[in-house]
């Protein structure tokens, strides 16, 4: 991998997802110290940095979208980044969270606060901080384009590096025999 003048500024953020993806990236374990010499993380929890750069190169999602926030920062990330990735089965096809799609919204609310065992007295959360649930749980592509997908739950540390070291090199990202698996 040669190293380019410019550091390549990455973001990454995790939608409804449940981080284990974002485990993944870590588990390139030493060899995040060669990344980091090629690219700069900006928006991601592995930052706290809150907003994307307007101009970031590469933009990882993990998760699908199951409220307004989610849609948001989604358009955000697509708006900011160059390349657009979806990593893990949650964002690629809703994952674990979309298996709600087949209740009806209001059933689930009613179930998870109002009668589930040990629940007494209560009250289906209606702050306006918090953001509105989408009817159904929706992978991202439904909203905006997304250039490269990394299936897995979650997707190995390998294929996620094997995809990162192929755009840095400036090839097309392929994912051959042995990396590219649904589990
Ligand atoms: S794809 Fe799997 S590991 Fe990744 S966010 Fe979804 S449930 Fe978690």
């Amino acid at each position: 991998m040669t190293a380019p003048k410019k550091k390549l500024k990455v973001a990454t953020t995790s939608l409804a997802g449940c981080f284990g993806c974002h485990m993944s990236l870590l588990d390139i374990d030493e060899r995040l110290f060669t990344l980091l010499e090629h690219i700069e993380f900006d928006r991601s929890p592995l930052t706290d940095i809150k907003e994307v750069s307007p101009d970031c190169d590469i933009g990882i999602i993990e998760g699908g979208l199951c409220n307004a926030e989610n849609v948001h920062v989604l358009r955000d990330f697509r708006k900011n980044c160059k390349i657009l990735i979806a990593l893990g089965a949650c964002a690629i096809n809703g994952g674990l969270p979309a298996q709600r799609n087949h209740l009806p919204l209001t059933t689930i609310l009613e179930e998870v606060y109002h009668t589930s065992p040990g629940v007494s007295n209560g009250m289906i959360p209606n702050d306006p901080e918090l953001p509105l649930p989408l009817d159904q749980v929706h992978p991202i592509h439904e909203v905006v384009k997304i250039d490269y997908f990394i299936p897995g739950c979650p997707p190995s540390a390998e294929a996620i590096w094997k995809v990162l070291t192929d755009l840095l090199a400036g090839r097309e990202p392929e994912l051959g025999h042995g990396l590219m698996h649904y589990d």
